[in-house]
């Protein structure tokens, strides 16, 4: 059993979802028009809060039966499934998993849909740089039994961009855990810091992991 385990969340953590969605928007609205673009996110909303988590290939499905004329259908459908998320890492984003990786083990932890994450996680580089350990789920909080069981660790390190996801985890976690805080993306802010139990470690980028020699 390692001593310590990272367990490092995707959206907003290591991948630069804001700046993704935001290129999104533009092209399919470039592809299918304004009207049908717009609706587009709005399937992707009711997605969101009927299964609690983002699904792309439903969002596409379900887009394709309301309008199944969009002639623009098929480049929307590759647009989407086959976008380049490994252009999208934040600046050093694989130098802080090698970091970590000196320092224990490495593993990610993200929320997401059981098709589309894990594939988008391998198409950004992330499956090789923790040699295969990638865990998703619905809502990874609700499973830390399977992650530990997973990944045994005498203390883990759980670093995220949600305070309140990180807070959960940490109470769950029974003085094993400490949460580090990566204050990017919408989520980060969206959140009152006097809402949750102020995080172990904050940092405003992940870049900054790289100054940490211990945890
Ligand atoms: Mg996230």
């Amino acid at each position: 059993m390692k001593d310590l385990a990272f367990l490092i969340d995707v959206d907003n953590t290591l991948i630069d979802n804001d700046k993704v969605k935001a290129d999104l928007v533009e092209r399919i609205e470039g592809v299918v028009g304004k009207q049908h673009g717009t609706a587009f996110w709005r399937i992707y909303e009711d997605v969101r809060r009927d299964l609690d988590y983002v699904d792309l290939p439903q969002t596409l499905s379900r887009f394709k039966s309301r309008y199944p004329d969009e002639r623009g259908f098929p480049m929307l459908a590759a647009m989407v499934l086959f976008y380049p998320f490994e252009s999208c890492l934040f600046p050093a984003a694989p130098d802080v998993v090698a970091h970590l990786k000196s320092m224990g083990a490495v593993a990610i932890l993200s929320d997401g849909d059981p098709v589309f994450q894990p594939a988008k996680i391998a198409r950004a580089g992330l499956y090789d740089a923790v040699d295969g350990k990638v865990l998703v789920y619905p809502h990874k909080e609700d499973h830390l039994q399977d992650v530990q069981r997973r990944v045994p660790a005498r203390r883990y390190v759980v670093i995220d961009d949600k305070p309140n996801v990180l807070s959960v985890m940490r109470r769950r976690l029974k003085g094993k855990g400490t949460s580090v805080h990566v204050c990017q993306g919408k989520y980060a802010l969206a959140s009152q810091p006097h809402d949750y139990p102020d995080p172990d470690i904050q940092v405003q980028q992940i870049s900054e992991l790289l100054d940490y020699k211990t945890f």
